[in-house]
Protein backbone atom coordinates (compact mmCIF):
# COMPACT_ATOMS: atom_id res chain seq x y z
CA UNK A 1 0.00 0.00 0.00
CA UNK A 2 1.30 3.25 -1.00
CA UNK A 3 1.51 6.26 1.19
CA UNK A 4 -0.89 8.96 0.61
CA UNK A 5 0.65 11.77 -0.29
CA UNK A 6 1.85 14.85 1.72
CA UNK A 7 -0.64 17.46 2.54
CA UNK A 8 0.23 20.99 2.00
CA UNK A 9 -1.20 24.79 3.13
CA UNK A 10 -0.42 27.02 1.36
CA UNK A 11 -1.72 30.60 3.10
CA UNK A 12 -2.36 33.48 0.60
CA UNK A 13 -3.77 32.88 -3.03
CA UNK A 14 -1.80 36.18 -4.56
CA UNK A 15 -0.16 34.83 -7.66
CA UNK A 16 2.70 33.51 -5.57
CA UNK A 17 0.33 30.96 -3.72
CA UNK A 18 -1.94 30.08 -6.39
CA UNK A 19 1.24 29.20 -8.80
CA UNK A 20 2.95 27.41 -6.26
CA UNK A 21 -0.36 25.21 -5.15
CA UNK A 22 -0.55 24.43 -9.19
CA UNK A 23 3.32 23.42 -9.08
CA UNK A 24 3.02 21.12 -5.83
CA UNK A 25 -0.03 19.84 -7.21
CA UNK A 26 1.70 18.86 -10.00
CA UNK A 27 4.72 17.52 -8.11
CA UNK A 28 1.99 15.16 -6.29
CA UNK A 29 1.50 17.08 -3.04
CA UNK A 30 -2.63 16.69 -1.81
CA UNK A 31 -2.75 20.73 -1.58
CA UNK A 32 -5.34 23.32 -0.39
CA UNK A 33 -4.96 26.82 -0.99
CA UNK A 34 -6.14 29.16 1.69
CA UNK A 35 -7.38 32.76 0.54
CA UNK A 36 -9.14 35.54 2.94
CA UNK A 37 -10.49 37.68 0.27
CA UNK A 38 -13.66 36.42 -1.99
CA UNK A 39 -11.49 35.56 -4.98
CA UNK A 40 -7.94 34.99 -6.04
CA UNK A 41 -5.73 37.33 -7.33
CA UNK A 42 -4.51 39.66 -4.57
CA UNK A 43 -3.17 42.68 -5.96
CA UNK A 44 -3.22 41.56 -9.50
CA UNK A 45 -6.67 40.88 -9.01
CA UNK A 46 -9.56 42.89 -11.30
CA UNK A 47 -13.01 44.14 -9.99
CA UNK A 48 -15.97 45.66 -11.28
CA UNK A 49 -15.36 49.39 -12.14
CA UNK A 50 -18.77 51.15 -13.17
CA UNK A 51 -19.69 48.32 -15.30
CA UNK A 52 -16.22 47.25 -16.53
CA UNK A 53 -14.09 44.87 -15.11
CA UNK A 54 -10.42 46.16 -15.10
CA UNK A 55 -7.20 45.69 -12.82
CA UNK A 56 -7.26 46.74 -9.37
CA UNK A 57 -3.69 48.20 -9.80
CA UNK A 58 -2.10 48.45 -13.45
CA UNK A 59 -0.09 45.25 -14.66
CA UNK A 60 1.63 44.81 -17.72
CA UNK A 61 3.96 42.38 -18.98
CA UNK A 62 7.50 43.31 -20.84
CA UNK A 63 8.92 40.99 -23.63
CA UNK A 64 11.65 39.51 -21.07
CA UNK A 65 8.76 38.03 -18.44
CA UNK A 66 10.08 34.64 -19.62
CA UNK A 67 8.32 32.96 -16.51
CA UNK A 68 5.09 34.86 -17.00
CA UNK A 69 4.29 34.12 -20.66
CA UNK A 70 5.62 30.33 -20.32
CA UNK A 71 2.78 30.19 -17.89
CA UNK A 72 0.39 31.66 -20.27
CA UNK A 73 1.87 29.14 -23.17
CA UNK A 74 1.16 26.46 -20.53
CA UNK A 75 -1.92 26.88 -19.88
CA UNK A 76 -3.49 27.63 -23.09
CA UNK A 77 -3.70 31.48 -22.91
CA UNK A 78 -0.16 32.87 -24.55
CA UNK A 79 -2.91 33.74 -27.57
CA UNK A 80 -4.18 36.58 -25.61
CA UNK A 81 -1.15 38.24 -24.71
CA UNK A 82 -0.50 41.35 -26.93
CA UNK A 83 2.54 43.66 -27.28
CA UNK A 84 2.78 47.67 -28.31
CA UNK A 85 5.07 49.97 -28.24
CA UNK A 86 4.85 52.95 -25.83
CA UNK A 87 6.29 56.20 -25.08
CA UNK A 88 7.46 57.58 -21.65
CA UNK A 89 7.23 61.00 -20.72
CA UNK A 90 9.00 62.98 -18.00
CA UNK A 91 7.24 65.90 -16.57
CA UNK A 92 9.66 68.75 -15.20
CA UNK A 93 10.18 72.29 -14.98
CA UNK A 94 6.32 72.48 -15.49
CA UNK A 95 6.64 71.22 -19.08
CA UNK A 96 6.25 67.50 -20.60
CA UNK A 97 9.19 66.10 -22.97
CA UNK A 98 8.98 63.09 -24.31
CA UNK A 99 11.51 60.09 -23.45
CA UNK A 100 12.21 57.28 -25.86
CA UNK A 101 15.56 56.47 -26.66
CA UNK A 102 18.89 58.09 -27.59
CA UNK A 103 16.92 60.50 -30.09
CA UNK A 104 14.95 62.20 -26.81
CA UNK A 105 18.07 62.18 -24.52
CA UNK A 106 20.31 63.95 -26.88
CA UNK A 107 16.64 66.55 -27.21
CA UNK A 108 16.38 66.98 -23.25
CA UNK A 109 16.53 70.77 -22.99
CA UNK A 110 16.30 70.17 -19.13
CA UNK A 111 19.51 68.94 -19.01
CA UNK A 112 22.90 70.52 -19.92
CA UNK A 113 24.86 68.41 -22.49
CA UNK A 114 27.32 67.44 -20.28
CA UNK A 115 24.67 65.73 -18.02
CA UNK A 116 22.84 64.38 -20.77
CA UNK A 117 26.33 62.61 -22.05
CA UNK A 118 26.65 61.44 -17.65
CA UNK A 119 23.02 59.99 -17.82
CA UNK A 120 23.55 57.92 -21.18
CA UNK A 121 26.79 57.01 -19.36
CA UNK A 122 25.17 55.61 -16.08
CA UNK A 123 22.70 53.86 -17.61
CA UNK A 124 25.20 51.90 -19.92
CA UNK A 125 27.09 51.20 -17.31
CA UNK A 126 24.43 49.94 -15.18
CA UNK A 127 23.28 47.84 -17.62
CA UNK A 128 26.56 46.32 -18.75
CA UNK A 129 27.02 45.46 -14.65
CA UNK A 130 26.11 41.72 -13.90
CA UNK A 131 27.60 41.51 -10.73
CA UNK A 132 25.37 43.74 -7.97
CA UNK A 133 27.66 42.95 -4.98
CA UNK A 134 29.43 45.93 -4.87
CA UNK A 135 26.49 47.75 -4.35
CA UNK A 136 24.67 46.27 -1.66
CA UNK A 137 26.74 48.70 1.09
CA UNK A 138 26.61 51.66 -0.96
CA UNK A 139 24.54 54.34 -0.48
CA UNK A 140 22.19 55.24 -3.27
CA UNK A 141 22.32 59.29 -3.36
CA UNK A 142 26.10 59.71 -3.28
CA UNK A 143 26.80 56.98 -5.70
CA UNK A 144 24.54 58.40 -7.67
CA UNK A 145 26.45 61.73 -7.09
CA UNK A 146 29.72 60.49 -8.12
CA UNK A 147 28.63 58.97 -11.17
CA UNK A 148 26.19 60.93 -12.34
CA UNK A 149 27.18 64.42 -11.23
CA UNK A 150 25.01 66.77 -8.87
CA UNK A 151 23.20 68.02 -11.61
CA UNK A 152 21.40 64.79 -12.51
CA UNK A 153 21.11 63.71 -8.60
CA UNK A 154 19.26 67.37 -7.77
CA UNK A 155 16.89 67.31 -10.84
CA UNK A 156 16.25 63.89 -11.58
CA UNK A 157 17.04 60.80 -9.66
CA UNK A 158 15.90 62.74 -6.15
CA UNK A 159 12.57 63.74 -6.91
CA UNK A 160 12.04 60.52 -8.70
CA UNK A 161 13.32 59.04 -5.56
CA UNK A 162 11.64 60.82 -3.28
CA UNK A 163 8.11 60.24 -4.72
CA UNK A 164 8.34 56.81 -4.99
CA UNK A 165 9.62 56.22 -1.42
CA UNK A 166 7.42 58.87 0.04
CA UNK A 167 10.42 61.44 0.77
CA UNK A 168 12.25 58.48 2.38
CA UNK A 169 15.47 56.64 0.57
CA UNK A 170 18.49 57.10 2.25
CA UNK A 171 18.06 53.70 3.64
CA UNK A 172 18.73 52.13 -0.02
CA UNK A 173 21.76 50.47 -1.28
CA UNK A 174 22.90 51.11 -5.04
CA UNK A 175 21.29 47.93 -5.78
CA UNK A 176 18.13 49.59 -6.28
CA UNK A 177 19.03 51.50 -9.58
CA UNK A 178 20.66 49.43 -11.00
CA UNK A 179 17.93 46.58 -10.69
CA UNK A 180 15.22 48.82 -11.96
CA UNK A 181 17.36 50.26 -15.08
CA UNK A 182 17.76 46.38 -15.94
CA UNK A 183 14.12 45.93 -15.50
CA UNK A 184 13.86 48.91 -18.31
CA UNK A 185 16.10 47.48 -20.25
CA UNK A 186 14.24 44.62 -20.86
CA UNK A 187 11.20 46.78 -21.65
CA UNK A 188 13.26 48.06 -24.42
CA UNK A 189 14.10 44.63 -25.31
CA UNK A 190 12.61 43.98 -29.01
CA UNK A 191 12.36 47.58 -30.00
CA UNK A 192 14.69 48.21 -33.25
CA UNK A 193 16.46 50.66 -33.12
CA UNK A 194 16.47 51.35 -29.46
CA UNK A 195 13.83 53.85 -29.01
CA UNK A 196 10.89 53.37 -26.99
CA UNK A 197 9.54 50.39 -24.81
CA UNK A 198 7.56 47.17 -25.86
CA UNK A 199 4.79 46.46 -22.85
CA UNK A 200 2.49 43.75 -22.90
CA UNK A 201 -0.74 42.45 -21.23
CA UNK A 202 -2.98 39.49 -21.28
CA UNK A 203 -6.78 40.53 -22.84
CA UNK A 204 -8.46 39.67 -19.46
CA UNK A 205 -5.77 40.92 -17.19
CA UNK A 206 -3.70 39.05 -15.03
CA UNK A 207 -6.59 38.34 -13.24
CA UNK A 208 -6.93 35.38 -16.63
CA UNK A 209 -3.81 34.32 -15.68
CA UNK A 210 -4.58 33.66 -12.15
CA UNK A 211 -8.19 31.96 -13.22
CA UNK A 212 -6.59 29.49 -16.08
CA UNK A 213 -3.66 28.70 -13.04
CA UNK A 214 -6.40 28.16 -10.45
CA UNK A 215 -8.81 25.74 -13.06
CA UNK A 216 -4.90 23.64 -13.57
CA UNK A 217 -4.69 23.57 -9.92
CA UNK A 218 -8.19 22.40 -9.35
CA UNK A 219 -8.08 19.96 -11.92
CA UNK A 220 -4.77 18.05 -10.50
CA UNK A 221 -6.63 18.28 -7.33
CA UNK A 222 -5.84 21.12 -5.41
CA UNK A 223 -8.68 22.38 -2.76
CA UNK A 224 -9.21 26.28 -3.50
CA UNK A 225 -10.67 27.70 -0.48
CA UNK A 226 -11.64 31.71 -0.91
CA UNK A 227 -12.76 33.61 2.43
CA UNK A 228 -11.42 31.22 4.82
CA UNK A 229 -9.16 33.72 5.69
CA UNK A 230 -6.32 31.82 8.40
CA UNK A 231 -6.32 32.90 11.91
CA UNK A 232 -2.91 31.68 12.91
CA UNK A 233 -0.89 28.75 12.56
CA UNK A 234 -1.36 25.75 15.19
CA UNK A 235 2.16 24.67 16.74
CA UNK A 236 2.98 21.48 18.87
CA UNK A 237 4.18 22.07 22.59
CA UNK A 238 8.04 21.82 20.69
CA UNK A 239 6.90 24.35 18.72
CA UNK A 240 6.92 22.39 15.56
CA UNK A 241 4.22 23.63 13.22
CA UNK A 242 1.32 21.84 12.78
CA UNK A 243 -1.33 23.29 10.77
CA UNK A 244 -3.35 26.10 10.39
CA UNK A 245 -6.44 27.61 12.55
CA UNK A 246 -9.16 28.89 9.92
CA UNK A 247 -12.89 29.78 11.08
CA UNK A 248 -12.21 28.46 14.43
CA UNK A 249 -11.07 25.23 14.11
CA UNK A 250 -7.46 23.78 13.81
CA UNK A 251 -6.44 21.70 10.76
CA UNK A 252 -3.34 19.44 10.17
CA UNK A 253 -0.77 19.68 7.48
CA UNK A 254 2.44 18.60 6.64
CA UNK A 255 3.73 21.62 5.46
CA UNK A 256 2.47 25.04 5.42
CA UNK A 257 3.59 27.62 3.21
CA UNK A 258 3.07 31.33 4.37
CA UNK A 259 2.98 33.56 1.23
CA UNK A 260 2.56 36.35 3.15
CA UNK A 261 4.29 39.61 3.76
CA UNK A 262 5.63 40.02 7.63
CA UNK A 263 3.30 42.73 8.71
CA UNK A 264 0.56 40.24 7.90
CA UNK A 265 2.59 37.15 8.70
CA UNK A 266 2.89 38.71 12.64
CA UNK A 267 -0.36 38.42 12.95
CA UNK A 268 -0.29 34.44 12.23
CA UNK A 269 2.83 33.45 13.85
CA UNK A 270 3.02 32.10 17.10
CA UNK A 271 4.77 33.99 19.92
CA UNK A 272 7.44 31.85 20.33
CA UNK A 273 8.41 32.02 15.84
CA UNK A 274 7.84 35.79 15.93
CA UNK A 275 12.18 36.69 16.03
CA UNK A 276 11.39 34.92 12.46
CA UNK A 277 10.12 38.77 11.47
CA UNK A 278 13.78 40.01 12.45
CA UNK A 279 15.05 38.50 8.79
CA UNK A 280 12.75 40.53 6.61
CA UNK A 281 13.14 44.10 5.92
CA UNK A 282 11.79 46.99 8.64
CA UNK A 283 9.67 49.55 5.95
CA UNK A 284 6.67 48.49 3.92
CA UNK A 285 5.70 50.71 1.82
CA UNK A 286 1.62 50.53 0.26
CA UNK A 287 -0.34 52.64 -2.37
CA UNK A 288 -3.42 54.71 -2.87
CA UNK A 289 -3.79 54.84 -6.08
CA UNK A 290 -7.26 57.09 -8.10
CA UNK A 291 -8.67 55.21 -11.06
CA UNK A 292 -10.26 57.35 -13.69
CA UNK A 293 -12.13 56.37 -16.23
CA UNK A 294 -12.23 58.99 -18.85
CA UNK A 295 -13.99 59.87 -22.39
CA UNK A 296 -10.71 60.56 -24.29
CA UNK A 297 -6.26 60.07 -24.09
CA UNK A 298 -5.31 62.31 -21.20
CA UNK A 299 -1.22 61.68 -22.71
CA UNK A 300 0.29 60.11 -25.52
CA UNK A 301 2.89 58.02 -23.02
CA UNK A 302 2.25 54.78 -21.03
CA UNK A 303 3.73 56.66 -18.06
CA UNK A 304 5.55 59.81 -17.20
CA UNK A 305 8.43 60.04 -14.57
CA UNK A 306 7.47 63.70 -12.86
CA UNK A 307 10.60 65.64 -11.71
CA UNK A 308 8.84 68.15 -8.94
CA UNK A 309 7.07 67.32 -5.64
CA UNK A 310 4.10 65.57 -6.44
CA UNK A 311 0.64 64.94 -4.65
CA UNK A 312 1.36 61.40 -6.62
CA UNK A 313 3.94 59.15 -7.77
CA UNK A 314 3.18 59.09 -11.48
CA UNK A 315 0.11 58.77 -13.99
CA UNK A 316 -0.45 55.10 -16.13
CA UNK A 317 -2.60 55.06 -19.15
CA UNK A 318 -2.93 51.64 -18.88
CA UNK A 319 -5.17 51.75 -22.54
CA UNK A 320 -2.20 52.41 -24.43
CA UNK A 321 -1.11 48.97 -23.76
CA UNK A 322 -4.43 47.34 -22.57
CA UNK A 323 -6.66 48.73 -25.47
CA UNK A 324 -10.20 49.99 -24.92
CA UNK A 325 -12.42 46.77 -26.30
CA UNK A 326 -13.19 45.86 -22.72
CA UNK A 327 -14.40 49.33 -21.63
CA UNK A 328 -16.41 50.39 -24.81
CA UNK A 329 -14.03 53.02 -25.96
CA UNK A 330 -13.03 54.18 -22.24
CA UNK A 331 -9.78 55.30 -21.04
CA UNK A 332 -8.29 53.70 -17.84
CA UNK A 333 -5.89 56.51 -15.98
CA UNK A 334 -4.33 54.77 -12.72
CA UNK A 335 -2.84 57.66 -10.54
CA UNK A 336 -1.08 56.02 -7.74
CA UNK A 337 1.18 57.55 -4.21
CA UNK A 338 3.48 55.31 -2.83
CA UNK A 339 3.49 55.47 0.80
CA UNK A 340 3.36 54.10 3.77
CA UNK A 341 0.58 52.20 5.75
CA UNK A 342 0.86 54.83 8.27
CA UNK A 343 0.37 57.73 5.78
CA UNK A 344 -2.55 60.16 5.59
CA UNK A 345 -3.70 59.26 2.10
CA UNK A 346 -4.83 56.24 4.17
CA UNK A 347 -7.27 57.81 5.92
CA UNK A 348 -7.93 61.20 3.81
CA UNK A 349 -10.91 61.13 1.98
CA UNK A 350 -11.97 60.05 -1.91
CA UNK A 351 -13.15 63.29 -2.85
CA UNK A 352 -10.40 65.40 -1.51
CA UNK A 353 -7.58 62.35 -3.29
CA UNK A 354 -9.83 63.01 -6.41
CA UNK A 355 -9.42 67.19 -6.10
CA UNK A 356 -5.55 67.21 -5.32
CA UNK A 357 -4.77 64.59 -7.63
CA UNK A 358 -6.97 65.73 -10.27
CA UNK A 359 -5.73 69.19 -10.00
CA UNK A 360 -1.79 68.00 -10.38
CA UNK A 361 -2.93 66.05 -13.32
CA UNK A 362 -4.45 69.45 -14.91
CA UNK A 363 -1.00 70.74 -14.96
CA UNK A 364 0.33 67.40 -16.69
CA UNK A 365 -2.67 66.83 -18.85
CA UNK A 366 -3.96 70.20 -20.40
CA UNK A 367 -6.57 68.55 -22.01
CA UNK A 368 -8.24 67.07 -18.75
CA UNK A 369 -11.93 67.95 -18.15
CA UNK A 370 -13.62 67.01 -15.06
CA UNK A 371 -16.76 66.42 -17.47
CA UNK A 372 -14.64 63.40 -19.53
CA UNK A 373 -14.28 61.91 -16.32
CA UNK A 374 -16.99 58.86 -16.50
CA UNK A 375 -16.73 57.12 -13.17
CA UNK A 376 -13.65 57.36 -10.49
CA UNK A 377 -12.80 55.11 -7.52
CA UNK A 378 -9.99 55.45 -5.19
CA UNK A 379 -8.16 51.66 -4.76
CA UNK A 380 -5.63 51.06 -1.76
CA UNK A 381 -3.51 48.73 -0.56
CA UNK A 382 -1.36 49.13 2.50
CA UNK A 383 1.02 46.15 2.32
CA UNK A 384 2.28 46.08 -1.32
CA UNK A 385 6.52 45.66 -1.27
CA UNK A 386 9.22 45.82 1.27
CA UNK A 387 11.91 48.52 1.32
CA UNK A 388 15.21 46.48 1.31
CA UNK A 389 17.72 48.29 3.43
CA UNK A 390 21.23 48.93 2.60
CA UNK A 391 22.88 46.81 5.63
CA UNK A 392 20.15 44.48 6.28
CA UNK A 393 21.29 40.93 7.42
CA UNK A 394 20.28 38.17 5.70
CA UNK A 395 19.94 39.87 2.55
CA UNK A 396 16.63 38.07 2.35
CA UNK A 397 14.26 35.71 4.90
CA UNK A 398 15.23 31.99 4.57
CA UNK A 399 12.59 30.50 2.94
CA UNK A 400 12.83 27.18 5.33
CA UNK A 401 13.40 29.18 9.12
CA UNK A 402 14.63 26.09 10.66
CA UNK A 403 11.06 25.53 11.72
CA UNK A 404 9.39 21.96 11.29
CA UNK A 405 6.28 21.94 9.39
CA UNK A 406 6.69 25.67 8.05
CA UNK A 407 7.90 27.45 4.70
CA UNK A 408 7.73 30.96 4.19
CA UNK A 409 7.85 32.51 0.50
CA UNK A 410 6.97 36.41 0.27
CA UNK A 411 7.41 39.05 -2.06
CA UNK A 412 10.15 40.26 0.47
CA UNK A 413 12.40 37.43 -0.57
CA UNK A 414 12.88 38.61 -3.91
CA UNK A 415 15.79 40.66 -4.28
CA UNK A 416 17.41 42.20 -5.62
CA UNK A 417 15.07 41.94 -8.49
CA UNK A 418 12.37 44.38 -8.67
CA UNK A 419 9.05 42.26 -7.31
CA UNK A 420 6.19 42.03 -10.21
CA UNK A 421 4.46 38.96 -11.72
CA UNK A 422 7.30 37.51 -13.23
CA UNK A 423 9.89 37.87 -9.67
CA UNK A 424 6.96 36.53 -7.92
CA UNK A 425 6.44 33.61 -10.03
CA UNK A 426 10.16 32.38 -10.15
CA UNK A 427 9.67 32.39 -6.49
CA UNK A 428 6.63 30.13 -6.53
CA UNK A 429 8.41 28.21 -8.60
CA UNK A 430 11.80 27.95 -6.95
CA UNK A 431 9.63 26.67 -3.13
CA UNK A 432 8.30 24.45 -5.38
CA UNK A 433 11.69 22.91 -6.14
CA UNK A 434 12.43 22.78 -2.98
CA UNK A 435 9.43 21.87 -1.35
CA UNK A 436 9.13 18.85 -3.75
CA UNK A 437 12.44 17.19 -2.65
CA UNK A 438 11.84 17.69 1.03
CA UNK A 439 8.90 16.18 0.84
CA UNK A 440 10.17 13.34 -1.53
CA UNK A 441 7.02 14.04 -3.62
CA UNK A 442 7.40 11.66 -6.49
CA UNK A 443 6.89 14.39 -9.35
CA UNK A 444 9.84 16.64 -9.97
CA UNK A 445 9.72 20.15 -10.06
CA UNK A 446 7.90 20.91 -13.20
CA UNK A 447 10.00 23.61 -14.13
CA UNK A 448 13.74 24.75 -13.92
CA UNK A 449 15.18 26.90 -11.45
CA UNK A 450 15.67 30.26 -12.42
CA UNK A 451 18.37 32.58 -12.38
CA UNK A 452 18.50 34.86 -9.49
CA UNK A 453 21.72 36.98 -11.16
CA UNK A 454 19.75 39.01 -13.73
CA UNK A 455 17.91 41.73 -12.04
CA UNK A 456 16.02 42.22 -15.64
C1 LIG B 1 0.20 49.58 -8.17
C2 LIG B 1 0.83 48.26 -8.56
C3 LIG B 1 1.25 48.05 -9.88
C4 LIG B 1 1.84 46.85 -10.24
N1 LIG B 1 2.21 46.67 -11.55
C5 LIG B 1 2.70 45.49 -11.94
C6 LIG B 1 2.98 45.24 -13.31
O1 LIG B 1 2.77 46.09 -14.17
N2 LIG B 1 3.47 44.03 -13.66
C7 LIG B 1 3.71 43.04 -12.73
O2 LIG B 1 4.15 41.95 -13.12
N3 LIG B 1 3.49 43.25 -11.42
C8 LIG B 1 2.98 44.44 -11.00
N4 LIG B 1 2.71 44.66 -9.68
C9 LIG B 1 3.20 43.70 -8.68
C10 LIG B 1 2.30 42.49 -8.50
O3 LIG B 1 0.95 42.85 -8.39
C11 LIG B 1 2.74 41.77 -7.23
O4 LIG B 1 4.13 41.55 -7.25
C12 LIG B 1 2.06 40.43 -7.05
O5 LIG B 1 0.69 40.54 -7.30
C13 LIG B 1 2.32 39.92 -5.62
O6 LIG B 1 1.67 38.70 -5.45
P1 LIG B 1 1.67 37.96 -4.04
O7 LIG B 1 0.91 36.71 -4.22
O8 LIG B 1 3.06 37.86 -3.54
O9 LIG B 1 0.97 38.95 -3.00
P2 LIG B 1 -0.52 39.48 -2.88
O10 LIG B 1 -1.07 39.79 -4.22
O11 LIG B 1 -0.48 40.56 -1.86
O12 LIG B 1 -1.32 38.23 -2.30
C14 LIG B 1 -1.39 37.90 -0.93
C15 LIG B 1 -2.73 37.23 -0.72
O13 LIG B 1 -2.81 36.76 0.62
C16 LIG B 1 -4.12 36.96 1.10
N5 LIG B 1 -4.11 36.93 2.57
C17 LIG B 1 -3.64 37.87 3.42
N6 LIG B 1 -3.78 37.46 4.70
C18 LIG B 1 -4.36 36.24 4.64
C19 LIG B 1 -4.75 35.29 5.63
N7 LIG B 1 -4.59 35.54 6.94
N8 LIG B 1 -5.29 34.12 5.23
C20 LIG B 1 -5.46 33.84 3.90
N9 LIG B 1 -5.11 34.71 2.93
C21 LIG B 1 -4.56 35.88 3.30
C22 LIG B 1 -4.50 38.30 0.52
O14 LIG B 1 -5.91 38.47 0.51
C23 LIG B 1 -3.90 38.20 -0.89
O15 LIG B 1 -4.82 37.66 -1.82
C24 LIG B 1 2.07 45.83 -9.28
C25 LIG B 1 1.64 46.03 -7.96
C26 LIG B 1 1.02 47.22 -7.61
C27 LIG B 1 0.54 47.41 -6.20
Amino acid sequence: MTAPPPRVAVVGGGILGTVLSLRLAGAGADVTLLERGPSLGGLAAAFEFDGHRVDRFYHVVVPSDERMIALAQELGIAHALRFSPVGVGFWIDGAMHPFNGPGDLARFSPLSPLARLRLAAFVLACQLRRDHAVLEDKPLEPWLRRLCGRELVERIWRPLLDSRFDGRHDELPATYLWARTNRMRSARRGRAGGGGETMGCLVGGHERLIGAACDRARELGVDVRVRAGVEGLVCDEDGAVTGVRVDGADETYDLTIATLQPPALARLLPKVHLGLLDAYPRRHLGVVCLLLKVRRSLLPYYSVNICEPTPFTTVVETSHVVGTDHTDGLRLVYIPKYCQSDAPEFTEDDASIYTRFTDQLARLAPTFRHEDVVAWTVQRAPLVEPVHARGHRPRTAPIWPGVDGLALACAGQVYPRLLNGESIIQLAERVAGEATQRLSLPGTPAVPRAPVTDAA
